[in-house]
């Protein structure tokens, strides 16, 4: 029935009728934008209609004006609090529950990053509707494509809710560029919810290496690696030889090969760098649901069954402790 050219031309005028208002909500981290952030900016972009940028946290002035050099947005918001720097869930859901509401936004998107995973959901709540998570496709204005079952099944929702409220897969949207863009940067309301939470502290992995989540190239390694003292060995002049980042498998991070920061699949990180290079992986579902987007999957695995090959676009079949170092000389010259 839809290829019959009324029927579409009718939908086509229910479509414009309605007008769609987009907010996407940006997360900054002591002033600086993540890619994530920009990513679900893309998603938005793909509606149509109007999309406007939110950002709250303190000396905020400094970033919205970055953002407002986003092409493609029309308007940000800013909400200057230096309660809101942390991203507190207890905090921010109010705020933006409060914002969502005196704006009259017909969709949210969100980074599905944990800032996104911990506030979104509460903001559905307090909105009465219900979250769509992880989209990695905009279909429609009430259709979205995102993955289950550690990504072996896709899913297409639809909503009938009259706010729609995602989080979207970072890897599946470019980051959109902060260009020439001129947004008129506004006030936001700030409903200064009184929290029972305040944040304290935390301690982050820091490291001089590439992050792992938006690094153009990652090397892997898995149970195969035998030892953290091997793991490091084999797998850390093989990542200074490429400038990748390092990522390890769940088995090889419960063996206490690698940092749990370092964790890539279905329950740690997701990445979809130019080049996955793994080593003694076996590619279990569960790693392949994070690392299966990557543009080029490089295999080394003595197993020559092993079910990473049947994604890898480059394989070789050999011992990792022979081939891995091999290769690091060769591309060291
Ligand atoms: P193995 O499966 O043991 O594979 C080791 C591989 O190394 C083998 O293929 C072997 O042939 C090869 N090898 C051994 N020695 C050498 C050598 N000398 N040279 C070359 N190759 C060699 N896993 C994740 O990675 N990420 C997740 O986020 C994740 N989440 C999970 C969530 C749930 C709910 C569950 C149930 C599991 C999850 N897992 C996850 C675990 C997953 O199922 C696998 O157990 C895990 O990925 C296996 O890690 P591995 O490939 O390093 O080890």
């Amino acid at each position: 029935a839809t290829n019959f050219p009324c029927l579409r031309i009718h939908q086509h005028c229910i479509y414009l009728s309605r007008s769609l208002s987009t907010l996407v909500i940006l997360e900054q981290q002591e002033g600086k934008l993540n890619n994530a952030s920009l990513s679900a900016v893309t998603a938005a972009q793909k509606l149509g209609g109007s999309v406007t940028g939110f950002v709250a946290g303190s000396n905020i002035k400094s970033i919205a004006e970055e953002i407002a050099k986003v092409d493609g947005l029309e308007k940000v918001i800013s909400v200057e609090n230096v309660a809101y720097d942390r991203g507190l869930p207890e905090n921010f859901a109010p705020l933006l529950a409060q914002n969502i509401k005196d704006g009259g936004y017909t969709h949210v998107f969100a980074p599905s990053s944990a800032f996104g995973k911990n506030v979104m959901p509460r903001v559905a709540a307090l909105l009465d509707v219900q979250q769509i998570s992880d989209i990695t496709e905009v279909q429609s204005e009430d259709t979205f494509v995102r993955t289950i079952y550690a990504g072996n099944a896709v899913l297409t929702v639809q909503s009938s809710d009259p706010i729609k409220i995602l989080t979207v897969r970072g890897t599946s949207f470019a980051a959109a560029p902060i260009g020439n863009g001129s947004a008129a940067i506004e006030d936001g309301v700030d409903p200064k919810a009184e929290a029972l939470t305040q944040w304290v502290s935390e301690d982050l992995t820091k490291s001089d290496r590439p992050d792992l989540a938006t690094a153009g190239r990652v090397v892997s390694g898995g149970r195969g690696l035998k030892s953290k003292e091997e793991f490091d060995r084999v797998m850390v002049p093989l990542a200074d030889a490429l400038g990748a980042a390092i990522g390890a498998s769940r088995a090889a991070v419960d063996s206490g090969f690698a940092d749990n920061s370092l964790q890539v699949g279905q329950t740690g990180k997701n990445v979809a760098p130019e080049l996955y290079l793994c080593a003694g992986i076996s590619g279990a579902i569960q790693h392949l649901a994070g690392m299966k987007d990557s543009k080029v999957i490089a295999a080394i695995n003595k197993d020559p069954e092993a079910p990473i090959f049947q994604v890898a676009d480059v394989g070789l079949v050999g011992d990792l402790f022979d081939k891995v170092p091999e290769l690091t000389e060769k591309l060291k010259k």
